[in-house]
């Protein structure tokens, strides 16, 4: 016999009791987006490597190790899975215009790949959900992107959020900080990681984001970037912080917060959390003001920002939200072929009112139905036999509640549901 397929390693089924959890967030995210003005935009999920190799730079995790890239059988081009949206949501708005005299406000969700090492809150094919201000150059809109977080974790209920916030400058600074940086990794080259070897004279701001724990002490007393910044990086990132101050929202500025992509300048942040272990970041962003021109567009300022949807589903269920089971109004139940026919004609009427009607398929005796209809959650069963069929009727039997079975003509049944339904809320409330 052959072995059984498997999922991909470090991608994920999500499977009907997740996915309503994720529909619901979902929901929220998108009521939220709206009230800041944000429109959908969906770009494909292949997109050509060069894209990926210019925007992020070739010099990062991201470009040198985590790419799914594969060449097109059929007419050789070079093609990677996304391994995030804000270079497609560039590259679209560019190849359609989309920022000609006018800023935008954009938004995306869906599925982005990255070949890493499996683990809790670490996958191969991961979501996010991503938010672009494409042509905006004040303070004011990075503040926006934060003030929007806080907003949502606030509507989630999320708990132990904290915000991390940074400038990297412009690209002078950052050279100039660059030299300072590479100056002193020289003096600790022998104890850097294979990593940071490579990256000391290609990038070595990367090596200030490193994870591995014994490099902590040499990247914790390098030169800061901070103090590269010239007046006009330093009011931006003043306004920056005067606008989360007024909101109230608290920061921490970490000097070492880089990001791993290379388009970042100005502001930078994450959101971290300390209950999901060693992957806590639930949200990064920041400023990419070189990026469109980088990728061909007139030159315009942008910011953005992305977040993980496994890890924030996590926390969400991590600060107390109990995922509420999605049950049907009615179970429709029925036996002989008239009460069949009966049933589809009294199931679409439902559906037409508006209730959510599961009609039972398949046969089987009464008492098995009647085991599914339980089994569904359903807050009523609608019962139709030979003899309900015969008199244009049928039954109605309350589920989850006590209360009599009645028999009522087939024309009624959606108002005389509906009064039922509304009765049973008002009983749930207490009234
Ligand atoms: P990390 O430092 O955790 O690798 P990153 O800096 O590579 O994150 P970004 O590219 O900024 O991540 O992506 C934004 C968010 O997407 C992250 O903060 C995280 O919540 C989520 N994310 C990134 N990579 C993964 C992954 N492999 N699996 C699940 N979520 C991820
Ligand atoms: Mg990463």
């Amino acid at each position: 016999m052959s072995k059984t397929l498997q999922a991909v390693r470090g991608m994920n089924d999500i499977l009907p009791d997740d996915a309503e959890v994720w529909e619901q967030f979902e929901d929220i995210v998108r009521d939220w987006l709206r009230s800041y003005g944000y429109r959908p935009i969906r770009m494909p999920i292949v997109e050509p490597t060069p894209l990926f190799k210019r925007a992020i730079g070739e010099v990062t995790d991201i470009v040198e190790k985590e790419m799914y890239s594969f060449v097109d059988a059929l007419n050789g081009e070079q093609l990677t899975l996304r391994p995030e949206g804000t270079a497609s949501c560039v590259r679209a708005a560019i190849q359609h215009s989309l920022i000609f005299g006018q800023p935008r406000r954009l938004y995306y969700h869906g599925p982005m790949f990255r070949h890493e090492r499996p683990q809790k809150g670490r996958y191969r094919q991961f979501h996010q959900v991503g938010v672009e201000a494409l042509g905006f150059d004040g303070p004011d809109i990075d503040a926006e992107h934060i003030l929007m977080c806080a907003r949502l974790w606030d509507d989630l209920g999320l708990e132990d959020v904290k915000l991390e916030l940074n400038s990297l400058g412009s690209a002078d600074e950052r050279a100039a900080h660059r030299a300072a940086l590479i100056a002193y990794l020289e003096g600790y080259k022998e104890r850097l990681d294979e990593d940071g070897q490579r990256r000391l004279h290609t990038n070595p701001l990367r090596i200030l984001d490193t994870k591995n724990p014994d490099l902590q002490d040499i990247v914790e007393a390098a030169p800061r970037l901070m103090d590269f910044l010239g007046d006009e990086s330093l009011r931006h990132f003043d306004g920056v912080q005067a606008l989360l101050k007024d909101a109230g929202i608290p920061y921490r500025i970490n000097h070492r917060l880089v990001r791993g992509l290379d388009y970042y300048n100005r502001t930078v942040f994450e959101w971290v959390t300390t209950r999901l272990g060693a992957q806590g970041t639930i949200c990064a962003g920041g400023r990419y003001d070189g990026l469109i021109a980088q990728l061909g567009g007139k030159p315009a300022p942008a910011c953005g920002f992305a977040m993980g949807i496994e890890r924030l589903l996590v926390l969400w269920q991590e600060s107390g939200f109990i995922p509420e089971p999605l049950t049907p109004d009615v179970y429709l139940v029925h036996a002989g072929e008239a009460a069949q026919r009966a049933a589809f004609r009294a199931a679409e009427a439902l559906r037409g009112t508006g209730f959510t009607v599961t009609l039972h398929c398949g046969g089987g005796s009464f008492k098995s139905q009647m085991k599914r209809a339980d089994a569904s959650g359903a807050t009523y069963a609608v019962v139709i036999g030979d003899d309900e069929a015969a008199a244009g009727e049928v039954s109605l039997k309350p589920l989850r509640s006590g209360g009599e079975q009645i028999r009522i003509p087939m024309e009624i049944l959606p108002e005389t549901l509906a009064d039922r339904l509304l009765e049973l809320e008002d009983d749930d409330g207490g009234l």
